[in-house]
C-alpha cells in the first residue's frame, strides 16, 4: 500500500489515476458524475469479519459485533451486516425502519439513544428488537408502561457511564461524569437504576453497556471500561443476587485518516481487552460476560472515498490559494464541525508528487464551508477529479441539503466491478415534501 493513500482498498493504476476496489476513480466520476460517495465493499466484510473472529476467538462466552449504524447507514449496507453474521446498534426510529426493511434479524438490533420518543419505544418493541439500551430512569419509566400496555417484556440493557475520558488519556474520572449520556456509575446512581431496573415490571435486564469515546488510539481506555464494568457486575451481583452475563462495551476504535494515525489491527484491541477481562472475572468469580462490540466508523471509514471536481482555482498571494468543489459541507460536514483532518489526492494525477499546499473550499455560502486548510495536493486546475479520502464514515450520514443541493449517489464497488446502492437525489426529491 502507499502509505500516503491511508486506506488498503487505494491504489494508483498504471494511467497514474486512483483506483478504490479496482475501479479507476476517473472513470467512476465520469460515469456517474460529482460529487461521488464510493464505497469498497470488500474493506467492509473484512472488517467486520476480522472484528467477528477476533470476538469468537477470544471470548470463551462468545459475543456478538453490532455495526454502529449511525456511522453510515443505507440498506445495502445492512444487508453486507446481515450476511456477515453481525448484528446492529441503531439510534432512531429512521435507522430502525430502514434495518427492517431489508429483513435484518431484530433481535441483533440494539436500540441506543439518550431521549428515544414513544413512538420509536413501541416500535422497536413491536419488531421485537434485541436490546433496548435505556439510558436514564424516566425512560426505563416510560418502557415500562409501553411494554405493560403492549403486553411485552422489554429486554433492556442500562447504559452505563464508566468514568473513563477516553480523550484525555489520562482517566480524568469526573471528566465523563458530565456527560448527556448514561448513568453515572461514580455517584451510584448506577446502582439505584440497577435496583429499579430490577423491580420494573415490563423490563428485564439482561446487562450493561458503556461507550466510551471515538477515534480512540490506545487499548487502555477499552481494557479500563471492562474492568470497570465487571467490577460493578461484581458489586450487582455481592449486592442483589443477581449475575448478569451480558456486557456491551461500544464502539470507538481509531482508524487512519492521515499518515500521523496509527490504529493497532481490530484482533488487537480484542485480544487485549479479552485478556484483561477474562483475568479479572477468574479472580472475581465471575462468568465472562458475552461481550458486543459497536464499532462504527473503522468499519466504514476507510472503505470510502467521495470524489469531486475541481472548480475555479484562487490563488491569494501571500495567504493561500482556495481549490474549489463542486461539493462541501452539505456531503462532509466534518471540518466545518471540528476541523476534521483528511488526506486529498487529486485522481487523475495521483502518481505525482503531492508538492502544493491548498485550501479545499466547498461550494456553499458560507466561509466555513472547507473541507481541509493548508493540506498537500498534486497541482490542481479546473477540472481536476478531486478525492476526499476515508470519508464513508459520519459523512453520508451527517449530509444535508443546505443550499437546497442533493445529496450524491452512493456507488459500491468490488473486485473491479461497480453499482449506484443509494440514487442521487433529485431536485424533485427536494420538493417531495413542499405543499
Ligand atoms: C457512536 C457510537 C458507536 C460507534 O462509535 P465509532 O466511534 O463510530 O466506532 C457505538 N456505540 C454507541 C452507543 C455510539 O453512540
Amino acid at each position: 500500500m502507499n502509505s500516503t493513500l491511508v486506506s488498503e482498498c487505494l491504489q494508483v493504476n498504471a494511467a497514474g489515476h486512483l483506483t478504490i476496489g479496482g475501479c479507476d476513480t476517473v472513470e467512476l466520476a465520469r460515469k456517474y458524475g460529482t460529487p461521488l460517495y464510493v464505497m469498497d465493499e470488500s474493506s467492509i466484510r473484512t472488517a467486520l469479519r476480522d472484528y467477528k473472529r477476533s470476538i469468537d476467538e477470544n471470548y470463551e462466552n462468545g459475543g456478538m459485533v453490532a455495526y454502529a449504524s449511525k456511522a453510515c447507514c443505507f440498506q445495502e449496507l445492512y444487508r453486507i451486516v446481515m450476511q456477515e453474521g453481525c448484528g446492529a446498534d441503531v439510534v432512531s426510529g429512521g435507522e430502525l425502519y430502514t434495518a427492517m426493511r431489508v429483513g435484518f434479524p431484530a433481535e441483533r438490533l440494539y436500540f441506543h439513544g439518550n431521549n428515544k420518543s414513544e413512538a420509536e419505544l413501541r416500535m422497536a418493541l413491536e419488531y421485537g428488537v434485541g436490546r433496548i439500551v435505556v439510558d436514564n430512569l424516566t425512560e426505563l419509566a416510560q418502557l415500562s408502561k409501553i411494554s405493560q400496555e403492549m403486553g411485552k417484556t422489554a429486554a433492556i440493557f442500562l447504559r452505563i457511564t464508566p468514568g473513563i475520558d477516553a480523550h484525555t488519556h489520562s482517566f480524568v474520572r469526573t471528566g465523563q461524569i458530565d456527560s448527556k449520556f448514561g448513568i453515572t456509575l461514580e455517584n451510584g446512581d448506577a446502582m439505584k437504576a440497577v435496583r429499579r431496573a430490577l423491580e420494573t415490571p415490563g423490563v428485564e435486564l439482561k446487562g450493561l453497556h458503556c461507550h466510551i469515546g471515538s477515534q480512540i488510539f490506545d487499548e487502555e481506555p477499552f481494557i479500563h471500561a471492562a474492568e470497570t464494568m465487571l467490577n460493578f457486575m461484581t458489586q450487582i451481583r455481592d449486592e442483589t443476587g443477581i449475575v448478569l452475563t451480558q456486557l456491551n462495551l461500544g464502539g470507538g476504535f481509531g482508524i487512519r485518516y492521515t499518515e500521523d494515525d496509527h490504529p493497532k489491527a481490530y484482533g488487537e484491541y480484542m485480544k487485549l481487552v479479552s485478556g484483561a477481562l477474562h483475568k479479572r472475572a477468574k479472580a472475581l468469580h465471575m462468568p465472562v460476560p458475552y461481550l458486543i462490540i459497536e464499532p462504527g466508523r473503522s468499519v466504514v471509514a476507510s472503505a470510502g472515498i467521495t470524489l469531486y471536481t475541481v472548480g475555479a482555482v484562487k490563488d491569494i498571494p501571500g495567504i493561500r490559494t482556495y481549490v474549489s468543489i463542486d461539493g462541501g459541507m452539505p456531503d462532509n460536514p466534518r471540518y466545518a464541525l471540528y476541523q476534521a483532518a483528511y488526506t486529498a489526492v487529486v485522481a487523475n494525477k495521483a502518481a505525482q508528487p503531492a508538492d502544493r499546499i491548498y485550501t479545499i473550499s466547498g461550494r456553499c455560502c458560507e466561509s466555513g464551508d472547507l473541507i481541509q486548510e493548508h493540506t498537500p495536493l498534486q497541482e490542481c486546475e479546473h477540472g481536476d477529479i478531486l478525492a476526499v479520502l476515508a470519508t464513508g464514515a459520519y459523512n453520508y450520514s451527517m449530509s444535508s441539503n443546505y443550499n437546497r443541493l442533493p445529496r450524491p449517489a452512493i456507488v459500491m464497488v468490488r473486485d473491479g466491478q461497480a453499482r449506484i446502492v443509494v440514487k442521487a437525489e433529485t431536485y424533485e426529491d427536494l420538493n417531495r415534501n413542499d405543499l
